[in-house]
């Protein structure tokens, strides 16, 4: 698709949200004209195919984001990057009460860490896959000889997303507001084939489904 083409499809899409939706739930934005009461802080990859309010179905004013290539959280350090602005804006002024860590299926940046050569001519992005490298060195030391490459980057994911919340809770303002049992971490999976969301079970490490029954 051209630049030209992108920009009329995206151009007509705020005509009709502003014609059609916004009419329709002004009292949602009314509220939301001067202040945001998030339940959630929901940080998620970059990648176009996770849409965390349609895919939760939370609306306007409920999800806090961050986003970026692979959803990972840097250990806090005295160089401030939007990372730990988002965090500590999300724990000392928003005091959201739960924070989610969601990485999903096909994760271009997971691929690229059991793959590093694809990504030889992206030095910003080898740099920013470091913070997710003990994840994979976790990977390399404890799956099994003989898993699948499918299997391998489903457990990669999985130990990417465990990683970030242990990352996440090196941030003072996140260290202080767990202390107080003000906030809950909790580490999921999206798929992206399914639609579902998968849940790190604290105790055995296990990920469940979101919302199954029983
Ligand atoms: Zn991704």
């Amino acid at each position: 698709m051209k630049s030209q083409e992108a920009l009329q499809r995206i151009c007509q899409g705020v005509a009709r949200f502003r014609a059609e939706v916004y009419p329709a739930q002004r009292s949602i934005f009314e509220r939301l004209k001067h202040r945001q009461e998030p339940i959630a802080f929901f940080i998620t990859c970059a990648d176009s195919r996770i849409v965390p309010n349609l895919f939760t179905q939370t609306g306007p004013g409920e999800l806090f984001a961050e986003r970026n290539p692979g959803n990972l959280v840097p250990i806090h350090e005295p160089f401030v990057g939007g990372v730990s602005a988002s965090v500590e804006y999300a724990m000392l002024v928003l005091k959201v009460p739960l924070v989610i860590i969601c990485g999903h299926t096909d994760c271009g940046v997971m691929k690229a860490l059991l793959h590093p050569e694809t990504a030889r001519d992206l030095p910003d992005v080898r740099q920013w896959m470091r913070h997710a490298a003990q994840a994979r060195d976790r990977l390399l030391r404890e799956s099994p000889p003989g898993v699948g490459e499918e299997e391998r980057l489903r457990l990669l994911t999985q130990l990417n997303v465990l990683l970030q919340m242990e990352n996440l809770k090196t941030h003072p303002s996140v260290a202080s507001r767990l202390a107080a049992g003000e906030v809950e971490i909790h580490g999921w999976v999206y798929d992206i084939a399914s639609g579902s969301g998968w849940e790190c079970d604290p105790q055995s490490g296990e990920f469940k489904e979101v919302g199954a029954s029983g």
